[in-house]
């Protein structure tokens, strides 16, 4: 009988996560699953005979979890025009205007364009009328950072939206002295409008996606995720995905409410559309806890704060979930054991977010519901941080944001303010459980989603543009605790605890590293190489 190709005994220099055993020389795999951890021939008698050994090289550890990363927007992103990184709009229209001779006439131009106005050499943002002339005319619309949108005349007109559309509730059409919308739209609402008026992806598309978006996510090592924002079309992919056994990372896909839709109905409808909402445990496909956005961001400055925004006429930032929806949706949450995350950025959202938490625990513990903060990172106090922590609420910190979001931060609120953000060493000191995530796409620049990358990120406290000083240094965290964020503690937030660990019964996902994460220089880390990628016993990549 030829050996199960999953079942392998793996040895090496080998960190397990593990407490009881943290080092060993082999892990025992059988069908995909650990049955041991210890010396080779430990783990040789606990497989049947006749067993393969595989020798990897480097340094062994689980594979990493990223706790918040928009997987399938990266791979739709493949397919699309990423202008986060221009210097100027010059450069930005002219990198639209070559996208659009290169691919076919009459679709849209669609695309990412993550950018700050203050990053941009002109000091503004690109107009709707130069995103129309550098496209010829076509529908141009880039989303930036999955909040707001930039739309050119043409989309806009598709959209139907002209000088006397309304602003949709939670989202603003940005208009110039005239009244005529600039192109700028502010928060999802607002995007959306354009968005909907775009032809809509098909599962095939979909699926094309995710096949040419993985392979980018195992070359860093990474092979479990929660993807946290999914419509009913979107779940439904993953399942596909997952059927057809096209999914080699693992994925928990959180369902995206919608505050003005009761959740019952929200779940009916996904339900009716073929979504499979009771899949909770599955091997490569699972769905997590919901999902809803309660504020904007930090880098558009419209996160919900307790004091206004610098240099605005006491503007506190945007709630995009009535509080009473997000009322209804987490006391629904613990009630059906469903489960909700929120997006919170700001010290007043995160408050908000502790209300709702309490309201639903007086119906329910929520201890292994999956009920997290998510982002959570202007300005957390300590009352904050142990409310959450008394409510068994998980948080997903993400500090690639710190560096991609700093120098905006920065010039807002000053180095010592944006150092005080994403309080990394507060959060873990305050007991709560806490994932590492990036909040990218894979596909984007402006969030990497390495974790070696990471680590050195979490112990520099370092921000772009300035890699040599750290904002924040107080905040930082050790190597050990980088490694743990993104595999025991990401585990917790993606509802998978046979994740993150080399142990009996976990998943064997494992990668060999160029270096040891916990012994090496956090330089050393960000410059090592994933020399092999394990999922499920069977190697998924290596490094050429
Ligand atoms: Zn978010
Ligand atoms: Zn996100």
């Amino acid at each position: 009988m030829a050996p199960d190709p999953s079942t392998v005994v793996v040895t090496g220099e080998i960190i397990t996560m593990d407490p009881r055993r943290p080092r060993v020389d082999a892990v025992g795999i059988v069908d995909g699953r650990v049955v041991a951890t210890g010396s080779r021939d430990e783990a040789i008698a606990a497989c049947p005979s006749a067993t393969p050994v595989l020798e990897l090289p480097g340094t062994i550890a689980p594979g990493f979890i990223d706790s918040h990363v928009h997987m399938l927007w990266g791979g739709r992103g493949t397919e699309e025009i990423d202008v986060s990184d221009a210097a100027s709009v010059a450069e930005l229209l002219l990198r639209v205007r070559e996208f659009a001779a290169t691919h076919p006439a009459g679709a849209w131009v669609r695309g990412f364009a993550g950018i700050d106005a203050e990053s941009l050499a002109e000091g503004r943002f690109p107009t709707a009328t130069e995103l129309d002339e550098a496209a010829a005319g076509r529908p141009v619309f880039l989303d930036r950072r999955a909040h707001d949108g930039f739309a050119g005349t043409t989309a806009l007109a598709a959209a139907g939206i002209g000088p006397d559309t309304p602003d949709p509730p939670g989202g603003r059409i940005d208009r110039g002295p005239d009244g005529a919308a600039t192109g700028l739209l502010v928060e999802r609402p607002a995007a959306l409008m354009v968005e909907g008026a775009m032809p809509a992806p098909t599962l095939a598309d979909r699926l094309r996606w995710l096949r040419a978006i993985q392979p980018r996510f195992l070359t860093v090592g990474i092979t479990s995720i929660v993807d946290p924002a999914l419509d009913a079309a979107e779940l439904i992919s993953y399942a596909t995905a997952a059927q057809r056994g096209e999914l080699a990372l693992r994925v928990t896909g959180m369902p995206l409410g919608d505050g003005e839709v009761p959740p019952a109905e929200r779940a009916a409808a996904f339900a009716a559309a073929g979504v499979d909402l009771t899949d909770r445990d599955g091997e490569h496909w699972r769905i997590g806890p919901w999902k809803l956005f309660l504020d904007g961001g930090g880098s558009m400055g419209t996160a919900l704060l307790h004091e206004p925004w610098p240099g605005t006429d006491d503007y506190h930032g945007n709630q995009t979930t009535s509080t009473s929806g997000l009322h209804e949706y987490a006391v629904w949450a613990a009630e059906t054991g469903a489960g909700l995350g929120v997006h919170c950025v700001g010290e007043a959202a995160i408050d908000l977010f502790i209300d709702a938490c309490e309201a639903a625990a007086r119906v329910r513990p929520l201890k292994g519901l999956g009920f997290t903060a998510i982002h959570a990172y202007l300005w957390p106090t300590p009352a904050q941080m142990q409310r959450l922590r008394q409510l068994d609420v998980l948080v997903a910190t993400q500090a690639p944001l710190q560096w991609s979001f700093g120098p905006g931060l920065v010039r807002r609120f000053g180095v010592e303010a944006t150092g005080r953000a994403h309080p990394l060493r507060s959060w873990l000191d305050s007991g709560a459980i806490v994932g590492g995530g990036s909040d990218g796409t894979g596909n984007g620049i402006e969030a990497p989603i390495a974790p070696l990358w990471a680590f050195w990120q979490m112990q520099r406290r370092t921000i772009d543009g300035d890699p040599e000083h750290a904002v924040g240094p107080a905040e930082a965290i050790t190597a050990a605790e980088s490694l743990a964020l993104y595999t025991t503690g990401a585990a917790a937030v993606a509802m998978a605890p046979d994740r993150g660990r080399l142990a009996p019964g976990c998943v064997a996902d494992l990668v060999a590293l160029e270096v040891d994460p916990l012994r090496a220089s956090p330089e050393e880390s960000r410059d090592a190489r994933v020399l092999a990628t394990m999922a499920a016993g069977e190697i998924v990549h290596r490094a050429d």
